[in-house]
């Protein structure tokens, strides 16, 4: 059955674009009365999309704003009916969307877990910048080890490839080229993130959608960026629409027997 609607008002779709926008879309279809809403996420981890409705003359199952997460991999994820109100008058139908990997609404996650250094067994390398670090990580839990430039990378974490950006090679100490930071964005099972930053042109050793085991070789260092020397910029994360809430971890270290969390202008050794 087609019904004749007057639909005013035009579909608005703000998102913004963190990832590649064909990878993940809000659309509707019109059913015998009103629209069903659903999502595409061709990402390789659950994306949480904020919805914001622009309607006049339709009912919303889910109401005016509401942050939902759709998972990894899906097609025609169903979000919402809307409902025509009185059919004899127009509508309209809009809404704006902005979206980002991760469950945004996630609060709790393994904080026990105790990280691999990210370097080969039998190395050694120094924390130049710990958390909270007055250079560049003032308000980051994050951890720059030093490292000569095509170091071995190995992942710290079981986890899945989201993202890898190695196509850049300029590099600056100014916060301007953050834009040119080569990095590669694991997500792993309790919904945190971990980015492996600064790597070399072309460094990365896997591929978005790749499943790393902690212990692996994922790429290699490099000074690319935003980067005062060449090192890697380590950091785990859970993400939220416009920011990232940056988290403390410990590490294993030495002999593998001990977790701590690693302290700025100390050295540590992995013989595991
Ligand atoms: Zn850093």
């Amino acid at each position: 059955m087609n019904m004749k609607r007057a639909i005013f008002g035009i579909l608005c779709l703000l998102s913004i674009p963190i990832f590649a926008q064909e990878n993940f879309k809000v659309y509707y279809e019109e059913t015998d009365n009103g629209y069903k809403i659903y999502a595409d996420n061709g990402e390789f981890c659950p994306v949480s999309v904020e919805i914001d409705f622009k309607i006049e003359n339709l009912t919303s199952s889910i109401g005016d704003i509401k942050i939902i997460e759709v998972p990894e991999q899906i097609t025609k994820f169903y979000i919402a009916d809307l409902t025509v109100i009185d059919r004899k008058k127009a509508l309209r139908l809009g809404f704006s969307i902005r979206y980002n990997h991760g469950n945004h609404l996630q609060k709790s996650y393994d904080k026990n877990y105790a990280y691999h250094l990210p370097f080969k067994k039998g190395t050694e390398h120094m924390i130049t910048q710990g958390y909270l670090g007055k250079i560049s990580h003032h308000d980051e839990y994050a951890l720059d080890f030093r490292m000569p430039i095509g170091t071995p990378i190995y992942a710290a974490r079981d986890g899945k490839v989201i993202l890898v950006q190695e196509s850049n090679a300029k590099t600056c100490a100014d916060v301007g080229c953050e834009k040119f930071n080569n990095y590669i964005l694991v997500y792993h099972s309790d919904g945190t993130f971990a980015e492996y930053t600064h790597i070399k042109k072309n460094g990365s050793k896997v591929q978005p959608g790749e499943i790393v085991k902690k212990g692996q070789h994922i790429g290699f260092s490099g000074n690319v960026g935003w980067s005062t020397g060449p090192h890697l910029h380590f950091v785990v994360f859970l993400q939220r629409f416009n920011d990232r809430e940056t988290l403390a971890t410990k590490f294993l270290t030495g002999n593998g027997k001990m977790a701590e969390q690693l302290e700025e202008g100390k050295t540590y050794r992995k013989s595991y």
